[in-house]
């Protein structure tokens, strides 16, 4: 069983869509990862903040999926990072209404010892300082180090993060962000710019419509699977980066083709993830499921084409 060590918010989110609204529910980045991580067989773990704000039945529904989460520091008297946003009527877009970093603000990430030699490392979405923290804190080279990041941290820590971004493998991030990293309107130029910042592969997400894998020359896509119900795409992003990370954790190859693969996973999750309100659909999500699901996925993108 590989190590998945993963970084990145847990959060409260207050989410906007076309179907509703919620108030203060359990979000965040490393939150989406891990749930979606935990479909596999792996041992993962969670570096993060929190403020003991948080209800403990959150952090008790992350180590109930076996996720270590002795990484979680909880700061007694400080507040949660909150994140408040609201999609617009395509759901492809959305604009963020509020971030309060609040203990994220003065973090010190702490990776746990059993960690440090995690052969898969997911720095998802927060500052691009505490994920250089942890890559500094691993005790050898992990075999594959991916990061997600969004515009927030494009607007405040750039420096920072193309910092980090020349010491990572696998750049996840989607089109609109890619676009606004490279100042490149076209996605293939925007991801070879991007390659020579450093991560040998780029993963452009999009949200309906697909996440590419570029490598040199190599370029794969996966469509998104077309669903009936869609309410609230907040944390699909994640959500595919930890389908992506878990299976590659799980297996143990960083082959390119088996990245393909990755890709495939992280979309066919993602696409549980849209279907309820934060987490909702991620909790209690049966493998049976993912994998009936995964079928649905082969069915879609097969068929029989003569070439000359
Ligand atoms: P996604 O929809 O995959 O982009 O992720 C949404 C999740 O990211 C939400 O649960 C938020 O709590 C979290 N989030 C939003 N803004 C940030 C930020 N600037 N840094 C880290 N996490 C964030």
């Amino acid at each position: 069983m590989g190590k998945l060590l993963i970084v990145g918010t847990v959060a409260f989110d207050e989410i906007e869509t076309p179907f509703g609204k919620t108030d203060k529910i359990l979000g965040g980045a490393a939150t989406f990862i891990g749930l979606s991580a935990s479909q596999f067989d792996v041992a993962s773990a969670i570096v993060s903040v929190v403020g003991d704000d948080l209800p403990q039945e959150y952090l008790d529904l992350l180590e109930n999926k076996n996720i270590d989460i002795s990484g979680i520091e909880v700061v007694k008297g400080g507040k949660t990072f909150y994140w408040k946003g609201k999609y617009h009527n395509d759901l492809n877009s959305r604009d963020t209404l509020a971030t309060e970093l609040n203990t994220l603000a003065d973090f010190n990430p702490i990776v746990p010892e059993n960690f440090k030699n995690a052969e898969i490392v997911m720095l998802g979405n927060l500052h691009p300082s505490i994920q250089m923290g942890v890559i500094n804190q691993m005790s050898e080279r992990p075999k594959l180090i991916i990061l997600d990041t969004m515009n927030f941290w494009m607007d405040n820590a750039l420096d920072e993060l193309l910092e980090v971004i020349k010491k990572i493998d696998v750049l996840t991030i989607n089109d609109e962000e890619a676009r606004q990293l490279t100042n490149e309107y076209s996605l293939v130029k925007a991801a070879k710019e991007i390659q020579k910042m450093g991560p040998k592969y780029v993963v452009i997400k999009k949200g309906e419509h697909g996440a590419l894998l570029f490598h040199k020359e190599n370029v794969f896509f996966a469509p998104a699977l077309p669903l009936e119900e869609v309410f609230d795409p907040t944390g699909a992003g994640d959500t595919f980066a930890g389908g992506f990370s878990g299976y590659l954790a799980t297996t143990n190859n960083i082959s390119f083709e088996n990245l393909k693969k990755a890709v495939i996973h992280g979309s066919n999750l993602a696409s549980f993830c849209v279907e309820r309100f934060g987490t909702e659909r991620m909790q209690d999500l049966k493998r049976e499921d993912v994998s009936k699901r995964l079928h649905q996925f082969k069915m879609l993108t097969q068929f029989d084409i003569e070439l000359k």
